[in-house]
């Protein structure tokens, strides 16, 4: 029943697919139609241009079309395999063909049949050769050729027929999601159109339209889908908090405020006293002293008869932030409470009760804030911390806990604007561009692992000022190859060079007690020395620590080793950033280089962001926004735009997306931001 094939329908319903092939097609995440068909190509082969074989240039990959002059010869190699050669000619010159290994290949080239053949031309100008070209019957035509990617028992070329087969199925059916009047303003091509040429492009020129056709596409429903989960954004029914008793708080804390620090205040408190809900975002450098502001505006929040939610992404720093925060309300009414996965049934029930009454203005917490059981009084303010872990839908999951609290999200990753855009929509951004006075710049060294005798005594000689000292490694357990793990570095360490010393361990998979057991020995200074995994890397703030360590720094990306030296700095004591690699690779160098050489959080993540690409800077469990499939948040900005502003006169229009014209709109965002979204087809 081939015709009537829906997008929808494994792709078994098309001919020539079986259970095993669908297997195979599977493992590349193509099991549907629709999927197989938003399959796009890696890249593609220009086979338009074919060129004689006298002048095709050397050392270039050229199409040439020829015809077989000679049988195929083959004679064993000394690796044990086979060499093929024969010869064929256009009249211009003539070209000797080689092939290795591939049997099939070669028995292809029956003399007197003529081929297209695609690949680097080599040899002498006497004796043109080239080496296992790709090879296609010169009856097809020339052209732009995709290629995807493969997987075993399944080459490009068979997903490219089965490709041709879904679309010529599907596409007299298709319905175009944009409305006709979209795609006239902003000249994209037919969603049927856009398809089939960016499968099987008929010129570069189509290709591009397509691309940007789809881009648009998939950057207009993300747009759709990120303002609509924050329509509350424009709703004018935010709590209107008093701002002036933000006066009160200032005594309460050791130092003053930073000119950045305190315009992030003003902004923030104009925004939650103007009768529109806030929704912003305070982009900081690490160790800008984000804590303070979101102490500020708590304080205040709570002081005009308010709850606040402060959520942490793990529950190291969840604790931390405890602690910082009760230190400083310490002289002050502000009841506050910690809501972490560890506390008994006990507790948490009393912590549950007491919020629903309102007796507590505080709650801090992880995700446990986002349970059912957590039901506040009157929640007027969440903040979260090193937002980028939160996903979109958990943070939403957090403000729908109040009737329309004021959000305000942290980040120490500074992104550049046009991503924010696409990312946070609209928020408002406060940026804290300044560090507290005071600090002095740390200096970072890379080192090979023969150093490692000298870095212990550089350590033990900081220890013996009574100043404390992290080295980080990759691994927890055991060493996966050369990765140094964790546990087993400590083990050696704890018998051997420091011995005598208190040293602790610190890694993800302890429990969450243990952790926090750790942490606190460490605030403490009972440990002088923490081996640790990137569990510290967010947000973990003990001033007294002067060195962190970096062993396999080659392991960890740019913006990640910048919030690993965050550690440190934090405090009046010169500080030290060690990297440990023994690898030289040129990608290596320059992450090295850019973060001796600067400690601009912005321009690091920029370089972080061209070297990673935008996939990577924001891993899909780090940012919770679906994988894009064509559209790139660096190189797109143009489309980022465009389609920004199509979202927007969209939804003001029809903000719910309920209109005929928009249906297949409202279908691809329930898609896109959940996963049981309906059928389109
Ligand atoms: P981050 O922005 O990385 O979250 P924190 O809020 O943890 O930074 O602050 C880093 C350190 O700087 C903390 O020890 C904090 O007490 C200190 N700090 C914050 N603001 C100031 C300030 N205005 N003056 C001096 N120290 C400050
Ligand atoms: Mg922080």
């Amino acid at each position: 029943m081939e015709s009537n094939i829906k997008l929808k329908n494994r792709i078994t319903v098309l001919s020539g697919i079986g259970e095993k092939k669908a297997a195979m097609f599977s493992r590349l995440g193509i099991n549907t139609v629709r999927s197989l068909i938003y399959y796009y190509p890696r890249y593609y082969e220009d086979w338009q241009n074919v060129s004689t074989v006298l002048n095709a240039p050397f050392g270039e990959k050229t199409t040439v079309k020829v015809k077989i002059s000679g049988s195929t010869v083959s004679r064993p190699t000394r690796s044990g395999g086979t060499i093929y050669t024969t010869f064929g000619t256009d009249g211009t010159a003539i070209l000797k063909i080689i092939i290795f290994n591939n049997k099939y290949a070669a028995e292809k080239l029956t003399p007197g049949d003529e081929f297209i053949l695609h690949g680097v031309i080599g040899g002498t100008f006497s004796q043109r050769e080239i080496t296992s070209p790709d090879i296609k019957k010169a009856t097809d035509s020339e052209g732009i050729y995709p290629v995807y990617g493969c997987t075993k028992g399944l080459n490009s070329n068979a997903i490219s027929i089965a490709i041709k087969k879904a679309l010529d199925k599907v596409i007299p059916t298709m319905e175009d999601p944009l409305p006709l009047t979209l795609r006239e303003k902003y000249t994209l091509c037919e969603l049927t159109d856009a398809l089939k040429n960016i499968h099987f492009p008929e010129s570069f020129e189509k290709l591009e339209d397509a691309r940007r056709r789809l881009a648009f596409e998939e950057l207009l429903i993300l747009q759709l889908g990120m303002f609509r989960l924050r329509n509350r954004v424009r709703s004018n029914d935010g709590y209107i908090i008093d701002k002036n008793k933000v006066d009160e708080f200032y005594p309460l804390l050791p130092f003053n405020l930073t000119t950045a620090q305190s315009t992030a205040v003003n902004e923030t408190l104009n925004d939650m006293s103007s009768g529109l809900v806030m929704n912003r975002l305070l982009e900081g450098d690490v160790g800008s002293g984000k804590t303070a502001v979101a102490a500020a505006l708590m304080f205040t929040t709570a002081k005009s008869g308010m709850q606040c939610a402060f959520m942490a992404p793990t529950s190291i720093l969840a604790s931390q932030h405890f602690d910082t925060l009760k230190e400083i309300y310490k002289n002050s009414n502000i009841r506050i409470e910690l809501l972490v996965g560890s506390m008994s049934a006990k507790a948490k029930n009393d912590i549950y009760h007491r919020l629903k009454s309102g007796e507590i203005d505080i709650l801090v917490g992880t995700h446990t804030l986002f349970q059912k059981k957590v039901e506040f009084a009157n929640l007027g303010l969440v903040i979260t911390d090193e937002q980028h872990r939160f996903g979109v839908a958990q943070r939403n999951a957090l403000t729908s806990k109040g009737k329309s609290p004021h959000l305000l999200v942290m980040t120490a990753t500074p992104i550049p604007r046009t991503l924010s855009l696409a990312i946070f929509g609209d928020l408002d951004i406060s940026i804290l561009d300044a560090l507290p006075k005071g600090r002095q710049p740390i200096d970072t060294y890379c080192v090979t692992t023969e150093y490692r005798e000298r870095i212990y005594n550089f350590i033990k000689k900081h220890i013996a000022e009574g100043r404390q000292a992290y080295i980080v490694c990759p691994a927890v357990e055991e060493s996966e190859g050369d990765l140094v793990s964790a546990k087993e570095y400590f083990e050696v360490l704890q018998k051997g060079v420091f011995k005598g010393y208190n040293i602790g361990l610190l890694h993800g998979k302890m429990s969450e007690k243990e952790k926090n057991a750790v942490m606190q020995d460490f605030c403490d200074n009972k440990i002088s020395l923490l081996i640790s995994t990137t569990v510290v890397e967010v947000g973990v703030d003990v001033p007294n620590s002067v060195i962190m360590a970096i062993e396999n720094a080659e392991r960890f990306g740019l913006s990640q080793l910048h919030q690993l030296r965050g550690r440190v700095g934090r405090g009046k004591y010169k500080s030290y950033c060690i990297l440990i690699s023994d690898i030289k690779s040129d990608e290596a160098k320059m992450r090295f280089d850019v973060l001796c050489n600067s400690t601009d959080g912005f321009k690091i993540a920029e370089a972080d962001l061209k070297q990673r690409g935008a996939g990577d800077f924001f891993g899909k469990r780090q940012h919770g926004l679906p994988e894009l499939k064509i559209a790139d948040l660096i190189k797109d900005t143009a489309i980022i735009k465009e389609s920004g502003k199509a979202a927007k006169d969209i939804l003001s229009d029809d903000p719910l997306l309920e209109s005929e014209e928009n249906k297949y709109l409202n279908i691809l965002v329930g898609r896109l931001f959940n996963q049981n979204g309906e059928a389109l087809n």
